[in-house]
Parts: structure tokens; sequence; C-alpha cells
């Protein structure tokens, strides 16, 4: 078997497995709580009736607004974002899963060029920053309504956070099966336009869904390289990660057959060669895989 063809097989193998895994309750109900409490640095809802993992970001945002500091989320997602970065976005994040499955369906994807994927990478870098300072103004805003014992004017629009509203992730396997354990959905029948003047919020996160999700099949990945907050964050420990990808320049032609394959868009040959670290790299695999010279190898701390 082709070498990327056989990487990517075993990618898909282990992400349909924490897929299983992470919605255990969804499958197999009595082993609900078997991995209650675990946080993950990957795109997962909270509150879920089934999942029995929560993400890093939604948490980080549920405490913020809880006016708590998350020494503890943080500290786990440094101790996993030092060990591999973000690989959690190509091998376990059931979103990463999902983007992968519509990104396979063969559809032209867009290419960008190097500076224009640049440039959009503020772009998940001022949502993060949005994400955030929501949170943390309003959490703020009950600690001095507490402290100066009056009520201030609450800014809480978004009870979980704004990315945890919007996240297709949280509204697929959280809200929506919410919705139908309460038999609100029986409402549809009643009239779907009644339907929809009645959940206008959940109107907004069903085409954010779709837009999400739908994006993959024209560019790659999108959702994970232009809008997750926790593949963001994951991005940052790329330089200093202990486990990689490094490139041999005595086999590497320079080809440029692996950044063809990228789905992320780094620019490989940029890279120092000792230590592919970009911020947008999650180890996918897929440039080794395709590399004709086998010129990209596995590199661990050195
Ligand atoms: S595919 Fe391999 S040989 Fe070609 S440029 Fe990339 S690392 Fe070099
Ligand atoms: S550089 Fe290689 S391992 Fe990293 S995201 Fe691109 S294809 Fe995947």
């Amino acid at each position: 078997m082709e070498r990327r063809l056989k990487v990517r097989l075993i990618r898909l193998v282990v992400q349909v497995t924490s897929f299983f895994l992470f919605n255990l309750g969804f499958f197999v109900m009595p082993l609900l709580y078997w991995m209650e409490g675990w946080i993950l640095p990957i795109d997962i809802g909270f509150g879920s009736p089934y999942t029995n993992v929560s993400g890093f970001f939604n948490i980080v945002e549920m405490q913020l607004i809880a006016s708590v500091i998350p020494f503890f989320t943080l500290g786990i997602t440094f101790i996993i974002g030092v060990i591999a970065g973000r690989a959690c976005c190509a091998w376990i994040c059931p979103m990463g899963l999902i983007n992968d499955i519509v990104s396979y369906i063969p559809f032209k994807k867009a290419k960008f060029s190097q500076e224009l994927e640049e440039t959009a990478y503020l772009l998940p870098l001022i949502l993060l920053a949005a994400f955030i300072g929501y949170a943390v103004v309003d959490g703020f805003s009950f600690l001095v309504s507490d402290f100066v014992g009056m009520e201030f004017p609450s800014i809480s629009y978004f009870q979980y956070g704004v990315f945890t509203s919007i996240d297709p992730y949280n509204t697929l396997f959280s809200t929506i099966p919410w919705m139908i354990i309460r038999g609100e959905f029986p409402n549809v029948l009643q009239g779907v336009w009644d339907f929809i003047a009645r959940n206008p919020v959940l109107i907004v996160q069903v085409i954010l869904v779709v837009v999400f999700i739908g994006l993959n099949l024209v560019i790659q990945r999108a959702f994970c390289r232009y809008i997750c907050p926790t593949g963001t964050c994951m991005g940052f420990f790329g330089r200093y990660k202990l486990i990689g990808l490094k490139r041999d320049p005595t086999h590497c032609n320079k080809c440029k057959k692996c950044e063809e394959v990228c789905p992320m868009n780094v620019p490989i040959l940029k890279e120092p060669f000792e230590h592919i670290g970009h911020h947008s790299c999650d180890m996918c695999l897929e440039c080794y895989g395709a590399c004709p010279e086998k010129a990209l190898k596995f590199r661990i701390i050195d």
C-alpha cells in the first residue's frame, strides 16, 4: 500500500476510535462515566448528555466567566502542548475528524500563497483574543458586582462563552441532543416557521455548523486553520514541542510534494530542517507519507 495511504489509514483508525471513546455515552450508556472529567486540548463541548470528555477552550471560557482562573486546565494543556504541540487536532479531536472527512470529498480546494496564509492567521488570533476578552470581562463584572455589593449591568449574552455558543461540535453533540431529550423538537411538526421564530439562536447555530463544516469542501481543514481557538492555542507550542518532524537536507530534492499535500498549508521548506515547528503543523503526517525521498523523519527532543 502507498505510504501516504497507510499513514492516513492509521490516523483515521485513531481518530474514529477517539471519537467513539469521547462519545462513549452516546453509544454505550453504562460506560458514560468512565472518562468523565478528562480535559483535553480538543474541540469538544461540555455539558453534552453523551460526551464524557471536556474540550480545553470550552472549559477555559466557562471558568473565566465564573471568575475562576483556569490553572488546572492551562496546566494540562501546557504539558500536552510541550510534548506534541497541536498533534491532538489531527489525531484525536472529534471535530478534526469531521473536518477531515469533509475535506476528503473530492472538490477543488483553494491553495493560498504563504503570504496570504500568514495574513489569514490573524483571523484565529483576533478571534481568540475576542473570545478570551469577552469571558474575562464577563467574569470580572461578576467579581466587581460581588465586591461593591451592587448589581452591575451584566453582559452575559453568552452563558457559556462566545466560542462555545458558536462551536459546531457543541451544537451537534450538546445543544441539539438536549433539545431532543427535553422533547422540544416535536414543535417542528407543529410548524417550521413557528419553530424558527421560537428558536432563533439555534437556527444561527445550525447555519454556523453548515458553514464551518461546509468550508472544508473548498479549503482543507478551514475551521482548524482559521477559527478554532483550541488549535490556535496549541499552535503556540509548535516551536518548543518535544515530538515533531525534521527534514533531512541530504535526501530532500526540494520537489515540494510535501507542501502540496499539507492540509494546513505549512511552508515546510522554509522551516529549519532540524525541526518543523510551524504554528499550524498538527503532525498529521501527510507530508511524511508523500515524500518520495523519505526525507522527512521523526524527531524526539533533539
Ligand atoms: S517531499 Fe520530501 S523531497 Fe520533496 S521537498 Fe518535501 S521533504 Fe523534500
Ligand atoms: S507539515 Fe506535515 S505533519 Fe505538519 S500539518 Fe503539514 S502535512 Fe501535516
